[in-house]
């Protein structure tokens, strides 16, 4: 076997053939003059074969993947040709992206690294600075993602995420069925939900929509009622228990603000207490809550309306749901809490989306546990600069569409 065809099967490079290898730079580098051995001029844009135009030619190099810790770059002068169609043309590379100085196998390397973990850990492992992974990532997500459209959207859900240490707010829409976001925007509010409706679905995809899932800010909610005719909403589950949960507290709070000092002992303790589900709670810890019975009338009436309200969750015929909750809601109108008004005024509002949950028990769930992904992936770089960075790390993560299978890496095996 000669040393070309030798360095070939070792490096696995297929449907190309070296005919020069050389070692620089002190032998870390490895440079590669290679040629296609088929299917060479063919036209980028349509893939048919075209005349060879002579022309000068100037070597375009492509960096491979790292072996042994050896640099591996290829060389080759691409073909101009004259396609029927498109005229004058620089022929189609197979093993790289047009304009991109790397190969789809690098590509799919940095896309993998890069989901597993942070881009400077990547690039700790690429032997590259930091800066040129994150440079090469995002313009290889940029290709992938151009010109995709979002396809089988039935199950909508959108929320809002904070980055940026809080600071700043992105929208995130996600497809409840497949578990992944479609759409990430800069914002919160109607403007941004509205930006996704109008520039990223078409009226088709829009009546297409069958369910949809968010929480009780209005921005969302009068979005898809306008968006989405064919739609039912359900509020999320999560947001309305969260809601009643802070009504909840705001009743300790108020005692704990009216109370002596003496009187706050019997409330100490209760704020995570209060919060907790009836499921997650130790009988010695029910039995505390049951003695405020005595001790603080107001809390106390409080806490069994939320460990009441938690049954509704439970119905599965629409019609004792809604009997339900309108005795529960009597209920709490007597209780004379401030804050369980204010509670009370938002169910109203939103009663038909959250009766909705009996038809479908639609939930947030799938986006909060993407959700969970996202703040892994923003944790591991503490805190995105701009929003730009990030989107393209929740594409690359939890996307639509899976972007290293997306990279055509079959040709060369890795
Ligand atoms: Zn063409």
């Amino acid at each position: 076997m000669s040393n070309l065809k030798l360095l070939s099967k070792i490096l696995r490079l297929k449907g190309m053939k070296i005919t020069a290898f050389e070692f620089v730079d002190r032998n870390r580098e490895l440079h590669l003059s290679i040629k296609p051995r088929k299917n060479g001029c063919r036209c980028p844009h349509c893939g048919r074969r075209g005349r060879i135009v002579p022309a000068r030619r100037e070597g375009r190099v492509w960096e491979d993947l790292t072996i042994f810790g050896l640099k591996v770059l290829l060389w080759y002068c691409p073909k101009e040709i004259e396609c029927r169609t498109h005229g004058r043309v620089q022929e189609e590379i197979a093993w790289a992206a047009r304009y991109s100085r790397i190969t789809y196998r690098l590509e799919w390397r940095i896309c993998m690294l890069c989901q597993l973990m942070t881009q400077k850990a990547a690039a700790a492992v690429l032997k590259m600075p930091p800066s040129t992974v994150s440079d090469l990532l995002q313009r290889i997500i940029a290709r992938v993602r151009d010109g995709h459209a979002i396809r089988g959207l039935r199950t909508l859900g959108a929320d809002e995420i904070s980055f940026c240490k809080g600071r700043k707010f992105a929208t995130i829409v996600y497809d409840l069925d497949r578990a992944c976001v479609v759409w990430v925007g800069a914002g919160k509010g109607r403007q941004t939900i509205d930006r996704f409706f109008n520039e990223c679905l078409s009226e088709g995809q829009k009546r297409r929509i069958r369910w949809a899932s968010c929480d009780m800010s209005r921005a969302y909610t009068e979005a898809i009622k306008h968006h989405c005719q064919n739609a039912t909403l359900v509020i999320d589950h999560f947001h309305v228990t969260k809601a009643l949960t802070e009504a909840v507290d705001e009743v300790r709070k108020e005692e704990w603000r009216e109370l002596g000092t003496e009187q706050r002992k019997s409330i100490k303790g209760l704020r995570w207490l209060l919060r907790m589900h009836s499921a997650h709670r130790s009988k010695r810890q029910t039995r505390l809550l049951n003695r405020l019975r005595n001790s603080n009338r107001r809390i106390h009436r409080a806490w069994v309306l939320k460990d009441e309200f938690a049954h509704f969750w439970g119905y599965s015929y629409k019609a004792s749901a809604e009997n339900f909750l309108r005795r529960w809601m009597t209920a709490a109108l007597r209780s004379r809490i401030p804050s369980l008004r204010t509670f009370l005024g938002t169910l109203r509002e939103h009663l038909d989306n959250i009766l909705a949950f009996v038809d479908r028990n639609l939930t947030n769930a799938v986006g909060e546990g993407i959700n969970r992904i996202i703040k892994i992936v923003k944790n591991r770089a503490s805190g995105y600069r701009g929003l730009h960075n990030f989107s393209d790390m929740i594409y690359l993560v939890v996307g639509d569409l899976d972007i290293p299978a997306q990279i055509p890496s079959n040709l060369y095996s890795l």
